[in-house]
């Protein structure tokens, strides 16, 4: 199978085939000179100085990729025009081509950051050499990067779609229900339980669509459309500000491109309207 990204962990001897992504505490930093978020070799010897101590990635349409933790202030004065800085969310959003490539860089940087002992006796971890993980040699215990799988769900009735705002969005708008799957559970089950605990709402004809990494921390977001079965609106406010029906003729501000969220919004409408939604601010 040929994927876009391959994961990998060896370092290529032909060094200036690498190419590097470089977080600065959450933000990411690009190259002025180029578009996207991939340094050439060269150059971030040239603005940093030095290699720095990276995590290889893998390898992205065939060409080797490392990610660095860097300080910003550290690259040399002479380049310092050299960096664009983007939170990661909003450089996930504006470049849905990378967007796992970023999504894999983030999350392996946390992994190196956040797994430097053993949960169970507290030794140091000891690096593996053939896989991403990390071992306790007094437990036998390997650690891996986690990943927690999230569903979201566009429940429909008819043209209409069930569209919420959560307590928790940092904007007024609208989206999909959406929450963790729990121990034990299925994909399915937590589709049914998250809707009927924050909508009131039963549904039926689950179809599972896409799934995406979201690497805040380390989600793994699986994306279904639903019907409504039965039941009144009812929503939960420990979870959600409202929840309402929309048709998708209406203009609201809904989840943005490049998310899941709006992936299943524009599935819908398409089958609906023939395009996709069409929001607020179009
Ligand atoms: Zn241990």
């Amino acid at each position: 199978m040929k994927t876009e990204l391959t994961p990998e962990l060896n370092w290529p001897e032909e060094r200036y085939r690498l190419q590097w992504i470089l977080f600065d505490r959450g933000y990411l930093l690009g190259d002025a000179e180029v578009s996207g978020w991939l340094w050439s070799h060269d150059r971030v010897v040239h603005v940093l100085g030095a290699e720095p101590e990276g995590l290889m990635l893998g390898s992205w349409f065939g060409q080797p990729v490392a990610v660095a933790e860097v300080d910003e202030a550290s690259i040399k004065a002479a380049s310092i025009k050299a960096t664009r800085r983007v939170a990661l969310r909003s450089a996930l959003l504006a470049s849905p081509m990378q967007q796992a490539l970023l999504a894999r860089a983030a999350q392996v940087l946390r992994f190196d950051r956040d797994h430097r002992f053993c949960s169970r006796c507290g030794r140091q971890l000891e690096m593996l050499l053939h896989e991403l993980a990390r071992r306790c040699q007094d437990c036998q215990l390997d650690y891996y990067p986690r990943i927690h799988p999230c569903v979201i769900m566009l429940v429909t009735q008819g043209p209409l779609m069930l569209l919420a705002e959560g307590v928790r969005f940092a904007q007024p708008i609208l989206s999909c229900l959406a929450g963790f799957v729990e121990a034990g559970e299925t994909a399915e089950t937590a589709v049914h339980r998250e809707v009927f605990e924050e909508s009131g709402l039963e549904i039926a004809n689950l179809c599972y669509v896409a799934s995406q990494a979201w690497p805040f921390p380390h989600s793994l977001m699986l994306g279904f459309l639903a019907e409504y079965e039965r039941g009144i609106l009812n929503p939960d406010p420990a979870e959600l500000v409202r929840a309402q029906w929309v048709h998708p003729g209406e203009r609201h501000r809904v989840a943005p491109e490049g998310t899941l969220a709006r992936l299943l919004i524009d599935q819908h409408c398409q089958r609906v309207l023939g395009h996709g939604y069409f929001t607020q601010e179009d």
